[in-house]
């Protein structure tokens, strides 16, 4: 596991985050708590956001896109439950404040993010601070990433008008996906866990807004309204 160069200050934040944003609100998974505890989010922000990195809200990285609220990336985690042994696959690299929980979680993170600036910004973050257990992919993650699946665990972070069916081929029997499915500017968190005999159970729990997943089997475009008929399940 990395070891940090911890600011005293920045420590005692995330331990008020950790205490007033998450244990408050119902995040109650012992792990999910420890890496929420031990993740620097300030490093994973614009310097001059820095100050405001461990606040109630997400915050723009750069290039149109945002890191996810503190209590959206811990739910979501919670909601994903990985195991020590899992493989995970995350949709959205963005600046890699979620790859970094879960390497601190899983075996085995691949992160797939579609602009390359930010994957390579987030690598940087992430070799930094001495993860090695992080593959960077830069494509389309709502065709998953074949060559590393099948996976435990997948966690997409931007809202999709729907799951992306390769996504729920790449899952194995008895795996998790977590997702924001619904409109463009408001989703519902989404659970989908697959059965031994391949069928899936989904859940909801609450709405949220992300930013839109935009790809072959997502929106087509940042501006469309729709995604194409014939990309709908
Ligand atoms: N998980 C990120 C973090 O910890 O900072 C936050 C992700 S941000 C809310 C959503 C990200 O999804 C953006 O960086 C966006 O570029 C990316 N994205 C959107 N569509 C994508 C796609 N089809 N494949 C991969 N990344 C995608």
């Amino acid at each position: 596991m990395p070891v940090y160069d911890y600011h005293s200050d920045d420590q005692s934040a995330r331990e008020r985050m950790v205490r007033y944003q998450l244990e408050a609100r119902g995040i109650h998974h012992p792990r999910v708590l420890d890496a929420m505890r031990s993740v620097p989010r300030h490093l994973f922000v614009p310097a001059e956001r820095a100050g405001d990195a461990y606040s109630d809200h997400a915050l723009p990285i750069g290039e149109g896109q945002t890191i996810s609220q503190p209590y959206m990336v811990a739910l979501m985690t919670q909601l994903l439950d990985p195991a020590p042994s899992d493989r995970v696959l995350e949709v959205g690299t963005g600046s890699g404040y979620q790859a970094a929980i879960l390497a601190e979680l899983a075996d085995e993170v691949v992160t797939v993010e579609r602009d390359p600036v930010l994957s390579e910004r987030a690598q940087e973050v992430l070799d930094a601070l001495g993860y090695r257990n992080i593959t960077f992919v830069v494509g389309d993650g709502t065709e998953g990433y074949l060559p590393l699946g099948p996976y435990d665990r997948i966690i997409v972070t931007a809202g999709a008008p729907f799951i992306p069916q390769p996504l729920i081929e790449q899952l194995t029997p008895g795996g998790k996906l977590v997702i924001p499915v619904g409109h463009r500017y408001e989703q519902v968190l989404t659970v989908a866990e697959k059965d031994a005999e391949g069928h899936l159970h989904l859940s909801e729990h609450g709405y949220c807004v992300f930013v839109p997943l935009i790809g072959r089997h997502g929106w087509r475009s940042e501006l469309d309204g729709e995604p194409e008929p014939d990309d709908l399940p």
